[in-house]
């Protein structure tokens, strides 16, 4: 007689790439329904600023992705060897610009520039990474404006999946501008009790396993593992690392990606869990466009269907 053998039943796969494609169509059939009326099609600036080889690899994913949904793309590379003053002035060039709805500057800049006060130079209104102190004041206080799109690209994510937010016990791991702090706003917002934890958190095992959503984005390669997560969490692994090969692995043996989670781990364990790649990475990007057809359409007033993305 055989044995009954018991598995845990695997998590739900929070697919970003599915969600983003979805995303994409709704999107790209909004822009040919109001083009006409606009008299132009959305435009998104990617301003990159010297030859850092991963944001050319980030900039080409942008530009391709608006060039999938009907945005004109209006980027502008700059030479690393570019002043303070240069790049004010190109953003300067991008606020008066017409054409232009959404404008990013993409991050890292050169060694000698410095990021706050070209982050503030940009029109909040064109703040196409919802990063802008104003725009990170209007979430504090729920206002419309754009929103930091990977923290938004999670909350579309978790929404798309219907998890109930509302009374549970969510933990952001990571306090950053870029997630951790918006994040932890997101969630509070639709009504959930939030905790950050950071570097200098001391218990943080016995933090997470409190969690009934867990989102980390701590930057640490495979950092959360079994031991931090409650049975039947979901778990959003923010976190996107590039580990080398072994140093013994045949030559041409490519990189292989990896998240801040332990997800061979963690998978028989949480409910829910968002894979990397193809979890949180595709919706960052989707959210851009979101922001800039958002804006698009308000300086055109015409009505959206995004709503449920703009939290
Ligand atoms: P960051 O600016 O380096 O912030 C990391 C945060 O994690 C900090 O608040 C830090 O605490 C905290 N932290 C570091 N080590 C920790 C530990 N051992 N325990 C608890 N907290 C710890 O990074 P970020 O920009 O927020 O990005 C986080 C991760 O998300 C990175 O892997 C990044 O590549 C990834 N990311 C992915 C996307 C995407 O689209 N998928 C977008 C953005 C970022 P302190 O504040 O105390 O230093």
């Amino acid at each position: 007689m055989l044995e009954a053998v018991t598995t845990s039943p695997m998590a739900l796969r929070l697919d970003g790439k599915q969600l983003a494609s979805e995303l994409e169509t709704r999107l790209r059939q909004d822009i040919e329904a109001a083009t006409a009326k606009a008299g132009r099609p959305p435009g998104l600036a990617v301003l990159r600023v010297g030859d850092d080889p991963a944001s050319g690899v980030y900039v080409a994913n942008k530009e391709k992705a608006c060039a999938r949904i009907g945005v004109a793309s209006y980027g502008s590379h700059l030479p690393e060897s570019s002043s303070q003053a240069d790049v004010l002035a190109a953003i300067a060039a991008l606020n008066a610009d017409e054409r232009v709805d959404g404008i990013l500057l993409q991050l890292p800049l050169p060694s000698g520039l410095d990021e706050g006060p070209l982050l503030a130079a940009i029109d909040p209104d064109k703040d196409a990474d919802g990063l802008h102190t104003l725009n990170l004041g209007r979430l504090l206080k729920g206002e419309p404006g754009p929103r930091s799109c990977t923290p938004a690209g999670v909350m579309a994510l978790l929404a798309r999946h219907q998890l109930p937010l509302e009374g549970k016990r969510a933990v952001v791991v990571g306090r950053s501008i870029l997630v951790g702090q918006p994040m932890a706003l997101m969630l509070q917002a639709a009504n959930a009790t939030v905790t950050v934890a950071h570097s200098r958190t001391t218990n943080l095992v016995e933090i997470t396993q409190q969690a009934d959503v867990l989102v980390v984005a701590a930057g640490r390669p495979r950092m959360i593992g079994a031991e931090h997560v409650k049975p039947g969490a979901v778990v959003v692994d923010v976190g996107i690392h590039r580990l080398p090969p072994p140093a013994d692995a045949p030559e041409g043996t490519k990189a292989k990606l990896c998240g801040d989670v332990r997800s061979e781990e963690v998978e028989s364990i949480a409910s829910a869990l968002s894979p990397v790649p193809g979890g949180v990475g595709p919706m960052t990007v989707t959210m851009l466009l979101v922001n800039t057809v958002v804006a698009w359409a308000k300086r055109h007033g015409i009505s959206h269907g995004l709503g449920d993305l703009v939290v």
